[in-house]
């Protein structure tokens, strides 16, 4: 049991108009960002999508951010994914949005992410409310995914998440392991091999944030150009967040994860 959940009912279901309003208007300054940065790199508008980071929210913030635009949500944990879906899942039903459709068009439903660390005995608890496992970084979480998914005739979008920065607090693979481990990955059944991940490097110097990102995407043009059984849809690049979207974007970016400039600070880690 994480601390801060006995600090907070996560499955909150109200807020007040103000704490709404801040979390719209939050929405919209990092879609402005996102579009300079995509017009500022030469890449077509609505090239990146937003994927609201919602670690420490409760569902009515949630709630507020997709009212807001937001299509894609990303949780850590999954005791978080447990506290939350239901009531997202129903709040979504109520305004006639698809809960993690599958073939949706953008825009017509609301997808879940899982960002954090996955351990095997927590598969259970995320299975249903996530479409797409964003943290696979072993072998031997992807085997147990695979079996899961395989036992349900089922499958679900993966990841490889990359530890770019090499810093020791991180997860992900190592760079040099990602390839061999994406082909792994892809050709497992019960799981699409979808794209990359990483967490910026903790660094001031921009050239060095930028150079994990840049490797991220030679990566996956390397996979997806393979010819490796299922790579074919190995086309996106998780990387951004508050600090450094713009730069993941200037490197090619498709999907950026934004907690702090949608909600404001974390009261708890
Ligand atoms: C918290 C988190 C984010 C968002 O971080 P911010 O700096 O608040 O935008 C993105 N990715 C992962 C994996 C996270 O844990």
């Amino acid at each position: 049991m994480v601390a801060y959940m006995e600090h907070k009912d996560l499955a909150n279901e109200v807020i007040s108009r103000e704490r709404a309003g801040q979390i719209r208007d939050g929405v919209h300054r990092v879609q402005e960002q996102i579009a300079l940065a995509e017009a500022a790199a030469g890449r077509p508008k609505g090239s990146v999508q937003l994927l609201a980071a919602t670690k420490t929210r409760d569902v009515a913030e949630i709630m507020a951010a997709i009212d807001a635009g937001i299509r894609f949500i990303g949780e850590n944990r999954p005791q978080e994914v447990s506290a939350k879906a239901e009531g997202l899942e129903r709040q979504c039903f109520e305004r006639g949005l698809v809960w993690n459709p599958l073939d949706a068009e953008d825009g017509e439903g609301v997808t879940m992410h899982l960002i954090g660390q996955l351990q095997s005995n927590k598969i259970s608890k995320i299975i249903d409310p996530v479409d797409t496992v964003e943290s696979v970084d072993s072998l031997s979480l992807a085997q147990k995914l695979s079996r899961r998914m395989d036992a349900r005739d089922q499958y679900v979008n993966v990841y490889l998440e990359v530890n770019e920065s090499g810093e020791e607090a991180k997860s992900g693979c190592l760079p040099q392991e990602a390839e061999e481990l994406a082909y792994q990955l892809a050709a497992m059944p019960g799981l699409k091999l979808r794209g990359l991940m990483t967490v910026g490097a903790h660094v001031d110097d921009e050239r060095v944030i930028r150079a994990g990102f840049a490797h991220l995407r030679q990566l996956r043009d390397a996979i997806r150009s393979s010819g490796e059984p299922g790579t074919d849809q190995c086309s996106e690049l998780s990387m951004g967040m508050t600090g450094d979207l713009a730069l993941a974007i200037a490197e090619g970016s498709t999907l950026v994860r934004v907690g702090t400039a949608i909600f404001g600070e974390r009261a708890f880690i």
